[in-house]
């Protein structure tokens, strides 16, 4: 338990302590996904497009609203960090610490991947994940994380004093950049949180330290998205590998990931795109 040493506890510290968590959000309330929906759509797919994205090293890629995309492990364990942006509007992204304070720290299938606000729809909902056994280990750890940043240049300066140009941050960066026509130096200005694909990770019990762990992840697993609007996504095979040592330097093996994309056979009966939240923003009374 971390406590600053120049406190003592009151007398009632015991009884403070003892009252019952509350869940933040009412999540009940939230529109649930219809399962039966998804299932129809991945019943039957085809398989569009494939892109690779080569170890320390981003691509960006868009998916069409009503389509699906798959991240898939080749060659050996790796982790991917991805963004997602509204293809029409890249100040509608993902909003990593509201999907985590609606969903949880690590997701799976079900969950949805909610963009920023003003907008708050879902942008992504998660379809399969073959990780989706893993659920929580004995030190609290759980895979695809969204309570992570990306490993990114500027921590990496400021902790070891030395640059390093290949972390999540710059291979993002750099993907936007290519894919946008735009400078890198602007295109990193868009890129934000990310989803740890097959990243495993927690909080230490003692510390509440943000911990790593070697990802689970093998040859042949994925985990697979159903696009709720047109998307435009990058992804970063990060510099750490598995990171389950090292990251933000070559000393890890890394490996490629494999995008697939895959358009349903049949239109989706029942899927409208979300809209966005349609408060009225007057944010006064
Ligand atoms: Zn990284």
């Amino acid at each position: 338990m971390r406590r600053s040493p120049d406190t003592q506890a009151p007398s009632d510290a015991a009884e403070r302590r003892r009252v019952p968590p509350v869940i933040v959000y009412a999540v009940d309330a939230l529109p649930q996904p219809d399962p039966s929906l998804y299932q129809a759509a991945r019943a039957g797919m085809t398989l569009i497009s494939a892109l690779t994205v080569p170890p320390r090293d981003g691509r960006a890629f868009t998916v069409p609203a009503g389509h699906l995309f798959r991240i898939v492990s080749v060659e050996g364990p790796q982790v991917g960090d991805l963004n997602i942006w509204n293809a029409h509007d890249l100040s509608e992204r993902f909003f990593s610490g509201k999907t985590r304070a609606l969903h949880a720290t690590h997701v799976t299938t079900g969950d949805r991947l909610w963009s920023t606000l003003p907008y708050l729809r879902p942008l992504a909902t998660i379809t399969h994940d073959t990780l989706g056994w893993y659920g929580w280990d004995e030190d609290g750890a759980g895979v695809h994380d969204v309570i992570g940043t990306r490993c990114d240049p500027y921590t990496n300066k400021l902790l070891k004093g030395t640059e390093y140009h290949h972390c999540c941050h710059s291979n993002l960066s750099r993907a936007l950049a290519a894919e946008r026509g735009m400078p890198v130096t602007e295109a990193e200005l868009h890129v934000h949180d990310v989803m740890n694909v097959f990243m495993c990770t927690g909080y230490t019990r003692d510390t509440h330290q943000y911990f790593m762990k070697a990802s689970p992840v093998r040859p042949g697993d994925f985990i697979e998205f159903f696009a709720e609007i047109d998307l435009l996504c990058a992804l970063s095979a990060c510099p750490g590998g598995d990171c389950g040592a090292s990251h933000s330097d070559d000393a890890a093996p890394c490996h490629p990931l494999k995008v697939e994309i895959y358009r349903p056979d049949r239109a989706v009966a029942g899927w409208h795109q979300p809209e966005p939240s349609d408060y009225s923003r007057a944010h006064s009374p």
